[in-house]
């Protein structure tokens, strides 16, 4: 794993999924460290890019219980744990089903969201994004993590020290 900053935002090369799932597991350990209740993590970025292997780790460091999958059919996975994880997944839902879901309540109750497909979904103010590219390499990826608002850009720093002591 290799990180660089720029602009603001975190650029971490992955080389495997393990390494995609282990920058997941330290963004949950900052998120529980600071008991980031209502954190809002939008993850973007082709089919196969690696978003829910992300969600994977950040359900570990965060250490809520099960093990993660594609919310394929349901749309919103809920692990308990300290802090509890909101996996959702819009890839299948249409602006009009949004409102169903009840994401708003959810995005501001007790737990950390992480949200596959979210460029549809209005974000609240303060939010983390992840942003999950393809390199030439079949097992690299690239994550551009940035940060919306004050806590979330400390959130960020502390994740891009940890990347760094690495
Ligand atoms: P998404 O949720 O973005 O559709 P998944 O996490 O479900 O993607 O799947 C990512 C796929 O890519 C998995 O099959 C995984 O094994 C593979 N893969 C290969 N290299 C990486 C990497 N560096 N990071 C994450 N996944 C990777
Ligand atoms: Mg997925």
């Amino acid at each position: 794993m290799s990180g660089e900053t720029g602009a603001g935002f975190l650029v971490v090369h992955t080389g495997s999924p393990d390494e995609t799932r282990a920058l997941g597991t330290a963004l949950g350990r900052v998120l529980r460290a600071r008991g980031a209740r209502g954190a809002v993590v939008a993850l973007t970025g082709p089919l196969g890019a690696g978003k829910t292997c992300f969600v994977q780790g950040l359900a570990r460091g965060l250490g809520a219980g099960g093990y993660v999958r594609s919310p394929t059919f349901i749309l919103v996975h809920h692990y308990p744990g300290p802090l509890p994880l909101y996996h959702v997944d819009l890839y299948r839902i249409g602006p009009s089903d949004l409102d169903a879901l009840g994401l708003e309540e959810i995005m501001e109750g007790d737990g950390v969201t992480a949200i596959e497909w979210a460029a549809a979904l209005p974000l609240p103010a303060d939010h983390l994004s992840v942003q999950f590219a393809f390199e030439t390499d079949d097992a690299a990826r690239t994550l551009r993590i940035g940060a919306r608002g004050e806590r979330s850009r400390r959130i960020l720093d502390e994740l891009r020290s940890c990347v760094s002591s690495r």
